[in-house]
């Protein structure tokens, strides 16, 4: 499950900008009908949320096994090599 966040996040984010970029078009055109747009939206930026949600709390250390917020090279709870 863990790999699969990367991939996950970056098709999420391709799908948001896509999605805003047919939004801004539509809007440009003088059509405001974007309900669909919109929701696309809304859905991807729920699953940015969410993987960044999860990438911070899946984040531990192999060794004491508390959390890191940092991305440092060395534990902050115990001070070994991660
Ligand atoms: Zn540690």
């Amino acid at each position: 499950m863990k790999k699969f966040i990367p991939w996950i996040t970056a098709a999420a984010f391709l799908i948001f900008i896509i999605d805003w970029g047919i939004m801004g078009l539509k809007i440009f055109d003088n059509d405001y009908d974007i309900t669909v747009e919109a929701v696309i939206g809304i859905v991807c930026f729920i699953v940015l949320l969410a993987c960044s949600v999860y990438k911070i709390f899946s984040n531990k250390c192999p060794h004491c096994g508390k959390q890191i917020l940092s991305e440092g090279e060395y534990c902050p709870h115990c001070g070994k090599k991660i």
